[in-house]
């Protein structure tokens, strides 16, 4: 006859079920509302004085046929949530590396900067770049520098994007300055 477990071990054995559970989706953030809204907060505390967008989810708010990861206006920035959870698989928090590039692009708008290609381009990956410094020294995330930069220069396109050699250049030359330099001397 088999003893009838305690509530004590029950409760032992919930939790070793939650920590493999924990493991299992341990090197993969999973792209929830929340996940993208706290980043976007997370973003406005270093680029909220350039430019102060709404980051909308699932929205089509730019009028796009396909969700990715855009800006149409100062105001607007539009993502989706696959689109975002496909760039984690370069790294935890690569998705926070893409919405700091929109939201360059919404800096770009605030302001009037338009550069040929790829430098409107470049820039805002310079501001992403700036982005993940401050997430790592301020925020105190573990570094993803190097999985954004991976995931950019995965999507370069020899044309709007760049090159892969100049968007892993801009995104670290942002990590290793400033926004401020990005904006200023690019
Ligand atoms: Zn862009």
């Amino acid at each position: 006859m088999s003893q009838p477990s305690s509530p004590m071990r029950r409760r032992l054995r919930i939790a070793a079920a939650l920590a493999v559970a924990a493991c299992a989706s341990a090197n993969a953030v999973t792209v929830t509302s929340s996940y993208v809204q706290s980043s976007a907060s997370e973003i406005s505390r270093l680029l909220g004085g350039y430019s102060q967008p709404r980051v909308y989810l699932n929205a089509y708010a730019c009028g796009e046929q396909q969700l990715s990861a855009m800006a149409c206006s100062p105001y607007v920035i539009s993502v989706g949530s696959n689109f975002l959870q496909q760039q984690e698989a370069y790294g935890s928090y690569v998705a926070k590396f893409v919405l700091a590039h929109e939201w360059g692009h919404t800096i770009q708008f605030n302001y009037g900067i338009r550069y040929q290609a790829p430098y409107q381009e470049l820039q805002a990956d310079c501001v992403a770049g700036s982005f993940a410094k401050y997430a790592e020294t301020s925020l105190r995330y573990p570094s993803f520098i190097e999985a954004s930069v991976r995931s950019a220069r995965a999507a370069a396109d020899y044309g709007t994007h760049g090159t892969p050699s100049q968007r892993d250049y801009y995104a670290r030359r942002g990590y290793a300055t400033s926004t401020n330099t990005c904006l200023n001397s690019l």
